[in-house]
């Protein structure tokens, strides 16, 4: 089966045609300013070269109409005709408490995510747009939904209830949920199999590190815990997004500044992080750690604050689960920057982990960082959200 997945954005849409049976990714590309002057798709085939056609798009009907075009083109396409699309997997980004799994969507399952646009108003409209501009493009192709939030569902109400007045999570479900779920599935699924154990029986910490980050606790294959809450701006310090802060600041902030709150969380999502913190270096860990080697002190005390952040969470998900097995690194900067892992692996030594030197110069590989006689196993687990995506659409589809 060739499975196209869909990411759908306000203005962009990634997309990736995976064959089941080999797991290839045959295509992928990017289509980007939809809607936007300028606007653009960059296209890979499987071995060939990597393309950007400027082209308008009016729209995302528009972009789903071009993204076909080459994938069916004769000299940059890796299929003859439509026929040859099997299945749509999206990726939704919130399926509030309505969604525990992935589903195949219909109608109800369309109105249902709809539902979950207050949870996520930037991104759920987005999804909902790729779905119907497939639907108008594709309308025999089956489509699955994929939600960002469902691996989150199985935590406990003692780790997803937030200590406010109950009466806020009965009327609007304010809630912790989580993202990146099909990464943390993902990641710690592969992170048994590598040490050849089955994942329902260890405590696992998934460290999702990308310029969005999360630490989730999977104990025994469920997730038990995780840092972001109802919106993706909890928990660790991200590439722009500020994590956990004494929400009082927001009102602070707000008078100092003569803002509105909602302005003070654009700041929290857009201009915070290790961008903000550094003092506008950078929200790319290759410049930080470069600026640090120099000596910019500011660059160091980011770079310190997000190691220190990411421990804590380990540290307070090693006792969620009364121990832990493995520590699993994943995303940007999980699975490339070996000096952050290194300034993690420092507050890691008690547990009985640790980080080999040699085994920690290699960049996106999957590699056990900790030795043999550790009684924690540290690892590298390069996730791989598209390929998850592909394989819960089979599931469904088959
Ligand atoms: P992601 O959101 O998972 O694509 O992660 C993006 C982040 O990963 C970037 O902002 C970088 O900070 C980091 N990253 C990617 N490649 C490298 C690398 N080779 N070395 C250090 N950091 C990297």
């Amino acid at each position: 089966m060739n499975v196209l997945v869909i990411n759908c954005g306000s203005s962009s849409l990634k997309y990736q045609l995976i064959s089941s049976e080999t797991e290839e990714v045959l295509a992928k590309g990017l289509c980007e300013r939809i809607g936007i002057d300028g606007s653009a798709i960059t296209h890979t085939p499987k071995g060939g070269e990597k393309s950007t056609t400027e082209i308008p798009m009016a729209d995302h009907t528009d972009a789903v109409r071009l993204v076909i075009e080459k994938l069916t083109d004769e000299k940059v396409g890796v299929i003859k005709s439509l026929d040859e699309i099997d299945a749509v997997g999206h990726r939704i980004v919130h399926g509030g408490e309505k969604f525990a799994s992935s589903v195949v969507i219909d109608d109800e399952v369309q109105k249902a995510i709809e539902e979950c646009n207050d949870l996520a108003p930037l991104h759920n409209p987005a999804n909902l747009i790729g779905i119907n501009s497939c639907k108008a493009i594709m309308p025999k192709i089956p489509m699955v939904a994929v939600f960002d939030t469902a691996f989150h569902q199985t935590m406990p109400k003692k780790a997803y209830l937030y200590g406010l007045p109950y009466e806020y999570y009965e009327k609007y479900k304010v809630r912790r949920y989580g993202f990146h779920g099909t990464s943390h599935d993902f990641v710690s699924k592969r992170a048994a199999e590598i040490i050849g154990k089955n994942r329902d029986d260890l405590k696992i910490v998934v460290c999702h590190l990308g310029n969005g980050a999360s630490i989730s606790a999977v104990d025994h294959g469920k997730s038990v815990d995780t840092s972001m809450g109802l919106t993706p701006l909890e928990g660790l310090i991200m590439g722009t997004r500020c994590g956990d802060i004494d929400p009082a600041i927001v009102g602070f902030l707000a008078e100092k500044e003569n803002m509105t709150a909602d302005e003070v969380i654009s700041v929290c999502n857009k201009k915070s992080g290790v961008l903000g913190l550094s003092g506008g270096i950078s929200s790319d860990f290759r410049d930080l750690v470069t600026a640090a080697d120099r000596g910019n002190e500011k660059a160091k005390d980011t770079l310190e604050a997000y190691a220190y952040r990411v421990a804590k969470y380990i540290g307070a998900y090693v006792m969620a689960m009364k121990g832990v097995d493995v520590i699993a690194f994943t995303a940007g900067v999980g699975e490339n920057n070996q000096q952050m892992r290194v300034m993690i692996g420092e507050y890691l030594e008690w547990l009985g982990t640790s980080i080999d030197t040699e085994k920690n110069k290699l960049r996106g590989e999957e590699v056990i960082l900790s030795k043999d006689t550790d009684k924690v196993v540290t690892m590298v687990v390069p996730t791989n959200e598209e390929l998850a995506i592909a394989r819960e659409t089979v599931r469904l589809i088959k």
